[in-house]
């Protein structure tokens, strides 16, 4: 039946898409890669709206205002698993639901009244209005509404300039460390904090800024800010008062890590805490950053325990994973190089690696850690996915919730590793609960029971 299905399926890969698709082993050219989607694609990528919202939205205590037709807010409503340890104000999905007349008229009058309901309502200290496409379209002026309604609340309203047809959602994440770096701007010199540092590009899904925070506590470093994961507009404010940025999500944070490093002289590390071996990496790297004796052997002392208390999970599942075969596709390059190497720890083998947004330096070092045959492709449409998952003849497929019927569909196990997970999969705990998903799924008794002849 699969080989029925990657028949028919074969000929769908548009031409313009091959210099985005790469076999290793077979090819030797550098994969395309940061460019506009093809035309005609359905790309599984986000619009640049999606991507400034998806940064900024768990800023718990800011009022989220998308100012477009109510399509735009009802795609990204609860978009995320973010948790808040206060104010939920950012989970409502607050809409201008712009209509007919509107476009034709102008919706600045509307966004303003918006607003002032807002405000009156809910007090926030921030309030985020989000363009959208039509917005772009129709020339409404953001900044001028945003800047006399600013004036008249005595409050911060500020305008996400991403229009969704803008360019693509890496723009969006631009435009979202934009917006930041402005609130947090400020003309006086800021004092440092001691062993103190933000943590840029965790979203708090499940809770897994606090894990991350706790471990860092333990070792005796102070978590100023997860920007944006449970933050609020306070505690964002407080960001250049850290002395080291470190960055979990390159994708969407790393501009902002790079600027900041312009601007205020903050050195940025890249770290990830997906899977045992990168989580005991990163430990290590930000403890000897702060070239302190205590900092170094508490951070020992935790891995050490972690891993003796973890570990064993993972080599459990291993031991009944060793001739699966899985398959990749997530927003950033980033994620998809922590993701081979878990895979790696599970004794897996990648046959597919995809991402939305990954940067050349990023599929070079895909390149390099996957084995001859595997398919790495960029901005990949629904077909190219399907095709290649049954092509490479992958048991698992792990992404986000928009690649879950491909999956389901074809009778391949699935992860989400991105928006609607309710379990943590940073840290060591994370890294046992990845483990113990993947062999979950995959082995389970339920594809053996599909039959999947009448698709
Ligand atoms: S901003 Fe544009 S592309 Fe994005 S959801 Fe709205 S209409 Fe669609």
């Amino acid at each position: 039946m699969k080989n029925m299905a990657m028949k028919e399926l074969d000929n769908e890969i548009i031409k313009e898409r091959s210099k985005s698709i790469r076999t290793k082993g077979r090819q030797s050219q550098p994969i395309q890669c940061e460019a506009d989607s093809v035309a005609g694609c359905v790309s599984q990528r986000a619009c640049v709206y999606c991507g400034a919202r998806v940064v900024l939205n768990p800023i718990t205590d800011a009022v989220h205002l998308v100012h477009g037709p109510i399509g735009c807010a009802s795609y990204t409503w609860d978009i995320r698993g973010s948790l808040s340890s206060g104010s939920d104000l950012y989970r409502y999905s607050f809409s201008t639901d712009l209509r007919e007349e509107d476009i034709i008229f102008g919706g600045e009058k509307k966004l303003a009244r918006c607003i002032d309901e807002l405000v009156e309502r809910y007090h926030p200290g921030l309030l985020l209005v989000y363009a959208t496409c039509i917005v772009g379209v129709i020339g409404d002026d953001l900044g001028a509404v945003c800047k006399a309604a600013s004036l008249r609340h005595k409050i911060d309203i500020i305008p996400v300039e991403s229009a969704g047809f803008s360019g693509n959602k890496s723009d969006g994440y631009r435009a979202a460390c934009d917006v930041l770096l402005r609130m947090i701007a400020s003309e006086e010199a800021v004092p440092k904090k001691d062993n103190c540092l933000n943590y840029l590009g965790d979203f708090n899904l499940a809770g897994e800024a606090w894990i991350i925070k706790s471990y860092l506590n333990e070792i005796g470093i102070h978590v100023n800010v997860a920007i944006t994961g449970d933050s609020t507009y306070d505690t964002l404010l407080e960001a250049p008062s850290a002395s080291l940025n470190i960055v979990q999500c390159a994708g969407s944070m790393g501009y902002m890590g790079k600027r900041m490093e312009q601007i205020y002289g903050m050195p940025c590390m890249n770290i990830s805490f997906l899977g045992l071996e990168d989580t005991m990496d990163s430990l290590r790297r930000i403890s000897s950053f702060f070239d302190n004796y205590f900092i170094s052997s508490r951070a020992e002392a935790l891995i050490k325990r972690e891993y003796e208390l973890y570990a064993p999970v993972v080599e459990s599942c291993r031991a009944r994973l060793q001739d699966k075969k899985a398959a990749i596709f997530v927003g950033g390059g980033f994620k998809a190089i922590s993701l081979i190497k878990q895979f790696r720890e599970l004794g897996m083998e990648v046959v597919m690696v995809g991402t939305q947004t990954g940067r050349e330096e990023e599929y070079d070092t895909i390149h390099q850690m996957v084995t001859d045959g595997t398919v790495v492709l960029d901005d990949a449409n629904p077909s190219e996915l399907e095709t290649f998952m049954l092509e490479q003849g992958a048991d698992l497929l792990v992404g986000g919730v928009k690649e879950r019927p491909l999956a389901f569909k074809l009778g391949i196990a699935f992860i989400d590793h991105n928006h609607e997970r309710k379990h943590p999969l940073s840290g060591f705990i994370g890294a046992a609960n990845f483990a113990q998903e993947v062999y979950a799924t995959v082995c389970s008794p339920v594809w053996r029971y599909l039959n999947l002849d009448g698709i």
